[in-house]
């Protein structure tokens, strides 16, 4: 089974134009991932299997990135948005 991106109103799995991230263990990383999926599903809770897909990373402010970089095997400058 592919892992479903967690994202109110998407259901993304990995495929050609979008990839999956699993939610990172790191707790304050794991933190900031679960406020931006809470701001549209407010009682959710991350699980070992949750993910997002990159269709929520946007190229552009360096904001958080450089946390979210390295979790993100160093692949861009990336910023979680909704
Ligand atoms: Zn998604």
């Amino acid at each position: 089974m592919p892992s479903r991106c967690v994202a109110a109103g998407c259901s993304n799995t990995s495929s050609e134009s979008v990839s999956v991230y699993k939610f990172p263990k790191q707790e304050t990383l794991l933190k900031q991932w679960t406020k931006q999926v809470q701001r549209t599903r407010a009682n959710w809770v991350p699980t070992a299997s949750s993910t997002l897909c990159s269709e929520h990373f946007e190229l552009s402010s360096l904001h958080f990135s450089i946390n979210l970089c390295s979790y993100l095997y160093k692949k861009k400058t990336t910023i979680l948005y909704f």
